[in-house]
């Protein structure tokens, strides 16, 4: 009995835990991820596989109709007129039915919402087109004119015309849905845009985390490292989720823009114990998840979040990484033509230069960089230190830690040499020095703290 009655209040507790965790950090958060392969475009590849089709509304898919695509399908944007016949069928099946009837015309099955079918008759390429067809049909049809979020499916000898109001064609395979050539958990949305759609990956927080760790660092990385990696992307996530600009129809894109994420296909074992082990686990300063921006190497010092962003944010501190961090190394050439072309592409105006210089934060990392012409001088603050270079060979700097020298044994004028450390913007944790630490013998948390000033780390 009392064993019973020990079990039944251990499960209790643990309930109870589980739900302060899902409530408290949102791993039970929905995301919608952007793709940016498929953004703003008319027309994608899916299928290879079985797939449900569907209709999403506020992150919830409803099912429409299973469908085998092994051969692959398409999906376009529908800018055309149909005219619907026959009236409303209550399944797919029967609407193909109705449709394959039809001889002499080209009948597709078309959703019309509510578990609604029609079936469409087209396409025409304008509402004249569609009336006249209407005129001279027979029996008795409607014209149909494209909604934003009209779409049409072809493959595998289906065919659907997605037209339903109450939402936004999705589809999602068995396990995994396949998508451009890539692999995704949860389910694909396609959001209507001004000129086509774009593909929203709708997912779980941490089944999303599976796919972001191992598309930001390598899988082999010691299991430490990656752990931190799994929090500092799961409170990012988080704070994107407030942050974002909903208009988008996604919370974070796929790129480095926002947060690396390649989909299902770059899963690994490490990567998702090193997120399953810290499921709903976050950094948090006085009680709320932080904006947890990190980079791929801080060159030996981390920057202050006021140096980047103008605003002190007290978590984002200037911070020495340990002896012995493993450091990006780069170095990059600029003749004096390649120079003063950068100079005009920044739409200055200094005259011949004559001298450039640099003066940096306390720190070490380079706060601004001057061009000194023979009419005047030209200054760049900040990031702009590295983006001043974007248009140049190799792009914008790696980084803002480096040191300059001049070579003066080419003809015109002389060339700029840049010799730098680390990779990305320097701000909060840096993945290089958090995998040099776990080596170490240093814990995710500990990491943490290191990277992220006077943070708490929670639910654990
Ligand atoms: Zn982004």
């Amino acid at each position: 009995m009392k064993k019973k009655a020990l079990a039944a209040a251990g499960i209790f507790i643990a309930v109870m835990v589980s739900m302060f965790a899902l409530n408290t950090y949102g791993s039970n958060e929905i995301i919608r991820v952007g793709l940016k392969a498929c953004e703003n475009i008319t027309q994608t590849q899916i299928g290879g596989q079985t797939v449900m089709t569907g209709c999403s509304s506020g992150n919830k898919f409803t099912e429409i109709e299973y469908m085998d695509l092994s051969g692959g399908a398409s999906v376009s944007k529908s800018y055309s007129y149909y005219i619907a016949v026959g009236g409303s069928f209550p399944s797919y099946s029967a609407a193909k039915a109705y449709a394959g009837g039809l001889n002499g015309y080209n009948a597709i099955p078309a959703f019309k919402g509510g578990g609604l079918w029609s079936v469409y008759i087209g396409p025409y390429e304008s509402s004249e087109r569609a009336s006249q067809a209407h005129n001279n049909y027979p029996y008795e049809s409607v014209v149909c004119a494209p909604s934003s979020n009209t779409v049409y499916l072809n493959g595998s000898g289906e065919r659907m015309i997605y037209d339903s109001p109450g939402g936004n064609f999705a589809f999602a395979g068995d396990t995994l849905t396949n998508i451009n050539g890539r692999t995704y958990r949860g389910y694909i949305e396609l959001y209507p845009t001004a000129s086509g759609f774009s593909a929203v990956n709708v997912i779980g927080l941490e089944s999303y985390l599976q796919g972001v760790v191992p598309s930001e660092v390598p899988s082999s990385w010691n299991s430490e490292a990656l752990k931190a990696q799994a929090c500092a992307a799961r409170t990012y996530t988080l704070h994107m989720l407030e942050a974002s600009d909903k208009s988008l129809g996604y919370d974070i894109c796929d790129t480095t823009h926002c947060q690396a994420y390649n989909g299902a296909g770059e899963e690994a074992e490490s990567t998702n114990n090193a997120v399953s082990s810290t499921t709903g686990v976050i950094i948090t300063y006085d009680g709320s998840p932080i904006d947890a921006v990190y980079c791929a190497s801080a060159g030996g010092v981390t920057d202050d979040g006021a140096a980047v962003w103008g605003t002190d944010t007290p978590y984002l501190k200037s911070v020495k990484e340990i002896d012995g961090t493993a450091v990006y190394e780069w170095s990059r050439t600029y003749t004096f033509q390649q120079l003063k072309q950068l100079i005009a592409a920044n739409g200055a105006q200094i005259g011949k230069l004559v001298y450039i210089d640099v003066s940096r934060s306390e720190n070490g990392r380079i706060h601004s960089m001057t061009f000194y012409g023979e009419s005047s001088s030209y200054t760049v603050e900040g990031e702009k230190v590295r983006t001043f270079f974007s248009s140049g060979e190799g792009g914008s700097l790696e980084s803002r830690v480096f040191d300059i020298s001049f070579d003066h044994s080419g003809g015109e004028g002389f060339s700029l040499v840049i010799n730098g450390k680390g990779w990305g913007h320097g701000l909060g944790l840096s993945q290089y020095g958090a995998n040099s630490m776990a080596q170490a013998g240093y814990t995710y948390d500990q990491i943490l703290k290191h990277y992220y000033t006077g943070v708490e780390i929670s639910g654990s």
